[in-house]
C-alpha cells in the first residue's frame, strides 16, 4: 500500500528535495507542485540542478531527503521495480538528442512504448505511424536515426513520448540541439499535442524563448526553485 497525500493538490510535488552528488548539492530543497494539465517551464542556469529536479519528479533518481509525490503516490519511498513501472505506464520523456533506438527505424522506434505495454505488433505499428502524419513526418517512417535531421528525430522522439498518452510527459533540454526555427516548431507541436491530450509537461529549458511555452515558468537557482514567474498565455 502506498502512502496517500491529504495535503497535496498537485498531481506532481517536490517538497523540501535534496539530493548530493558526492561532495557535491545539486538540489538543497527544492520545492515545486505541478497541476494536471499544466505545462510548467523549469529554468535556470546551467548546473543550477534542473535536470537533477526533473529526474527525481519523474523516479529516476531518488532524492536524499524530502519527498516526491505524483497522482497522491509517494514516489520517493517506491522501490524500482515500482518506478519504473510508473515511468513505463505514465511517463514519457523526451530528452536533448532524442535518443532513438538507432537499430529500429523511425516508425519502430515510435511503437516501442506500445508494444512494452503489450501492444500487438500490427496494432502499436499502426498507431505509431498516425504520429507521422501529425508531427509533419510523412514518408520518413522507414528512416534509421541516423537517415534523420536533428529536428525530424526529435519530432520522431516527441511522437515517441507522446504516443501512449502519458499522463506527463518529462522533456529536458528538448530543443537544446536545435535551430531555432526547428526548435520553435518542436514546441508548438509538443504544447499542441500535449494540450489536446491534457498532456502535464515539466520541461526543462534555459531559453526564455522555449519557456514562453508554457503555462507558467519557475526558474531553479543552486538547487531550489526560488522565483514564480506568471505567464500570461
Ligand atoms: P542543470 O540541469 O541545471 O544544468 P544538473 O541538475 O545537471 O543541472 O546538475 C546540478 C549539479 O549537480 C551540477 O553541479 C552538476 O555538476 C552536478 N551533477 C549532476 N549530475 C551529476 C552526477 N551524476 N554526478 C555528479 N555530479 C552531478
Ligand atoms: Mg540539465
Amino acid at each position: 500500500m502506498s502512502e496517500r497525500s491529504e495535503r497535496s493538490d498537485g498531481m506532481i510535488e517536490a517538497r523540501d528535495v535534496r539530493l548530493t552528488f558526492g561532495s557535491t548539492p545539486a538540489l538543497r530543497g527544492a520545492n515545486l507542485s505541478v497541476a494536471r494539465g499544466e505545462i510548467v517551464a523549469v529554468m535556470g542556469p546551467s548546473g543550477s540542478g534542473k535536470s537533477t529536479l526533473l529526474h527525481c519528479l519523474a523516479g529516476i533518481l531518488v532524492p536524499d531527503e524530502g519527498e516526491v509525490w505524483f497522482d497522491g503516490q509517494r514516489v520517493d519511498t517506491m522501490n524500482e521495480e515500482r518506478r519504473s513501472m510508473l515511468r513505463r505506464d505514465r511517463f514519457g520523456f523526451v530528452f536533448q538528442f532524442g535518443q532513438l533506438v538507432p537499430e529500429l527505424t523511425a516508425v519502430e522506434n515510435v511503437a516501442l512504448p506500445l508494444l512494452l505495454a503489450g501492444a500487438r505488433r500490427p496494432k502499436a505499428v499502426a498507431e505509431a505511424g498516425a504520429w507521422f502524419e501529425r508531427l509533419g513526418l510523412g514518408g520518413l517512417e522507414g528512416r534509421r536515426s541516423g537517415e534523420l535531421s536533428g529536428g525530424q528525430a526529435q519530432r520522431v522522439a516527441l511522437a515517441r513520448a507522446l504516443v501512449a498518452k502519458p499522463e506527463v510527459i518529462y522533456a529536458d533540454e528538448p530543443t537544446g540541439a536545435l535551430d531555432t526555427l526547428t526548435g520553435e516548431q518542436v514546441m508548438d507541436l509538443l504544447v499542441t499535442a500535449a494540450r489536446a491530450q491534457g498532456t502535464t509537461v515539466v520541461l526543462v529549458t534555459h531559453e526564455a524563448r522555449v519557456a514562453a511555452y508554457a503555462d507558467r515558468q519557475v526558474i531553479v537557482t543552486d538547487g531550489r526553485v526560488d522565483a514564480l514567474v506568471e505567464v500570461l498565455s
